[in-house]
């Protein structure tokens, strides 16, 4: 059986989508805004072209283009990033085309979790806290360390009590918040390496932050009332990669398009969210998955922000975005 995979799931998948506002670009070229907001959980495609909107989604809450990051992080990943303190694992991704914000939105989720989490640790002082940080970057099915890139491509192995390990992965103890963003900011000068010798690497490479937080209650020193448990923040690639047809669906040549760890993901998230928990999910047969296994299935928690640019241009991808935003709930 799959390490975590037997208990029972307490929480649905937390689903938001965030529209960005139209770029430059867009702008420059007339694009059109093609998304309406129109009210706090739906989003619904107003064809231009068109008088009566035609499609519409629900989620557990839309963000327009004028909602600020840290509504976004309150709303879409709080809940479920507090619970890592709580001694129940939590992954936040962010998801969508390229250049539709993922990695804006992933900042702004750190930076607001970082601040929250310090918060919370000065508010309690009941308890003794410990927390770490690793980094890694996933590239064609490659694993490597953002904190430590020197150490090359690691390995994953299978430990009988850790599950999926990866190798020579540093973890480093982390002594405040600004020591923890120093080390963010390592990781995000590390994953730009390569960036322009490896045309579009960004979009086709994952980035997970994990934080592993531990805490024990001081009268119970080294007892049972102790907590460890790790948040993941995760940039993905973009998901114009997470398909394996072309638009006239026709399938893609192997390699081209395809990335494994982001295929792999959306049948995990599907699968969970489908209510197919007993049946076999695919943690295996990526990188990426085998990673977040711990952190996806049994009682973890999960939160997905699918990031989505508003112009009629888009509109293809889009609506694959909110059709894997709408098969994960
Ligand atoms: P991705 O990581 O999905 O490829 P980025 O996060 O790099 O996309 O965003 C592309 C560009 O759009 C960046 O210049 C970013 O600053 C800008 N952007 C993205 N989301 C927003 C937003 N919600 N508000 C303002 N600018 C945004
Ligand atoms: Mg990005």
């Amino acid at each position: 059986s799959t390490p975590g995979g037997s208990k029972v799931r307490e929480e649905k998948i937390l689903v938001t989508v965030r529209v960005r506002p139209l770029n430059r670009k867009e702008q420059a070229l007339y694009d059109l805004i093609a998304w309406d907001c129109i009210d706090e959980q739906t989003i619904v495609f107003k064809n231009p072209n068109h008088e009566r909107p035609i499609v519409s989604y629900t989620f557990d809450k839309v963000f327009g283009q004028a909602c600020s990051s840290q509504n976004v992080y309150e709303e879409g990943a709080k809940m479920v990033a507090l619970s890592a303190l709580t001694g129940i694992n939590a992954t936040i991704f962010a998801y969508g085309q390229t250049s539709s914000g993922k990695t804006f939105t992933m900042r702004g989720i750190t930076e607001n979790a970082i601040k929250d989490i310090y918060e919370h640790i000065k508010s309690s002082p009941e308890r003794d806290f410990v927390l770490k940080v690793s980094a890694l970057e996933i590239y064609n099915e490659t694993v490597v360390d953002l904190l430590n890139r020197e150490s090359g491509s690691l390995r994953l192995l299978d430990d009988p009590e850790k599950g999926t390990i990866v190798e020579k992965l540093v973890e480093e103890v982390v002594k405040d918040s600004q020591h923890l963003r120093h080390l963010i900011g390592i990781c995000e000068a590390q994953r730009q390496v390569g960036e322009t010798a490896l045309n579009d690497k960004s979009s086709r490479s994952h980035q997970i932050i994990r934080l592993t937080i531990e805490s024990c209650l001081r009268e119970h020193l080294g007892q049972v009332k102790s907590f460890i448990a790790s948040l993941n923040l995760v940039d993905l690639a973009g998901s114009e990669r997470a398909s394996q047809t072309n638009a006239d669906g026709t399938r893609l040549k192997e390699g081209s398009h395809i990335n494994r760890s982001l295929l792999t993901l959306t049948t995990v998230i599907r699968k969970l969210s489908g209510g197919k928990r007993n049946g076999h999910i695919p943690y295996r047969d990526s990188k990426l998955t085998r990673i977040l296994q711990p952190s996806l299935g049994g009682n973890a928690r999960t939160a997905i922000i699918c990031t989505m640019s508003p112009a009629l241009s888009h509109v293809e991808q889009t609506r694959n975005t909110l059709s894997f935003a709408t098969s994960a709930k």
